[in-house]
């Protein structure tokens, strides 16, 4: 039998297809960060949950890539990876 397509949304996990956010262990923990970041990113790919660092991930796809994570984020401690060209932002 041909012409089945594939079920490629198996368990349709809501992450990233094009974005992804790695945020690294040194900060992850930090409150401060954790709320400065809810408020900059203006789609929200960030939420200050129980005081971490906590990336949104049904909210990855939506980055503009404006980089103000990047700059309220100690340097080299954040990058924003561009899934479809295999570059990343970082600082
Ligand atoms: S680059 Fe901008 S839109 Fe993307 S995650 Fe950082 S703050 Fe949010």
């Amino acid at each position: 039998m041909s012409g089945e397509g594939s079920p490629a949304a198996a368990g349709e996990r809501q992450e990233g297809v094009f974005i992804d956010v790695e945020v690294s262990e040194q900060i992850a923990g930090d409150a401060e960060l954790a709320r400065k970041l809810q408020e900059v990113c203006p789609v929200d790919i960030f939420s200050a949950s129980e005081g971490r660092v906590e990336v949104v991930r049904s909210n990855l796809d939506e980055c503009v890539l404006c980089e103000l994570c990047l700059e309220a984020a100690p340097d080299g401690r954040l990058a924003v990876k561009k899934l479809y060209d295999g570059t990343e932002l970082r600082r």
